[in-house]
């Protein structure tokens, strides 16, 4: 299918992103002059992104959505269930999705991929019947996204964040957890347990450094630390993808895994809370089409420094 023959794209940019407007004018000249015709829609009162792609699903052959991962994610259901291709505009101040297909940060860029790219399928993740792009997580960055107030974000970006990491890290304390996959079931100690569909998530954070976002698994990991202070020297490893190496850091592929915790925990989706433990995660193969380039390294080629992530 090439990309000539799509012509109407639903146009959908988060107005709060912080990248949002400055981009937005230049972007679609670029998809204009590509030939696409624009189809501006925003949710109406109640509504999310998915609702929108649902309601105009007959008026378009593509979705755009210029934003962060937040934004992604709430366009995910309505993606999966009308079917439609996905453009990837990453004007979010957390690109972590883009980064693992290997869109280009620029918006510009990107726009022109949009162009001339072949929609790919792409996995997603599930857990209770949500879905997410990067990962899903229990415990310590679960918590800290709840403590983190939209207001605070906007005013403190990354002090704010690093201020309210570290109130939480100096109370953190470990939870017992029931692991349930492929066959077994362990009962272990941790301080977070992570699930990742991609590989880059949290602003510049890798949840295993081969992970891809179309290898038909979920990827992992649990830091079984004994002191809060041990997260500070696993920091570089967690930014690679390394972890896993560790003694601490139990990782392991799987397509299914299933998380008990004695009483409920939130469950972060792409830096959202949005369920509660016991938790059944599963890989959504090929759940989605989005206009990305063919090499699966181009991301790795074309590495970004992303700021701490407070698109979310
Ligand atoms: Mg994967």
């Amino acid at each position: 299918m090439a990309a000539k023959s799509l012509r109407r794209a639903l146009f959908i940019v988060n107005p709060n992103a912080r990248n949002g407007r400055k981009s937005v004018a230049t972007v679609r000249q670029v998809l204009e002059d590509g030939g696409l015709t624009l189809v501006d829609a925003a949710p109406a009162q109640g509504e999310n992104l998915s609702d929108v792609i649902r309601r105009m699903s007959k008026a378009c052959d593509l979705v755009i959505v210029g934003g962060g991962d937040g934004t992604l994610n709430s366009a995910a259901a309505g993606l999966v269930e009308t079917a439609l291709p996905l453009g990837v505009l990453p004007l979010g101040t957390a690109n972590d999705f883009a980064r693992t297909i290997g869109i280009p940060p620029d918006a510009h860029e990107a726009a022109k991929l949009i162009l001339s790219a072949t929609p790919r399928p792409i996995d997603l993740g599930e857990v209770n019947g949500h879905l997410f792009f990067n990962v899903a997580s229990i415990g310590f960055s679960a918590e800290l996204a709840s403590e983190l107030s939209e207001k605070a974000k906007k005013r403190w970006g990354k002090l704010g964040y690093a201020i309210v990491a570290a109130r939480l890290l100096a109370r953190s304390r470990l939870f017992t957890a029931y692991v349930e996959h492929d066959g077994s079931v362990e009962e272990i100690r941790t301080m977070q347990v992570s699930v990742g569909n991609g590989r880059h998530y949290g602003g510049g954070m890798t949840v295993e450094e081969t992970a891809t976002a179309d290898d038909g698994r979920l990827d992992f990991y649990s830091l079984e630390v004994d002191h809060w202070w041990r997260l500070l020297t696993l920091l570089p490893s967690l930014r690679k993808g390394t972890q896993g190496k560790w003694d601490d850091v139990r990782a392991f592929q799987t397509t299914e895994v299933t998380i008990k915790t004695s009483r409920p925990r939130a469950v972060n989706t792409d830096g959202d809370l949005t369920t509660w433990t016991p938790a059944y995660f599963r890989i959504r193969e090929k759940a989605i089409h989005v206009f990305a380039p063919l090499d699966k390294q181009q991301g790795l080629l074309t590495p970004i420094e992303t700021e701490v992530s407070n698109d979310r």
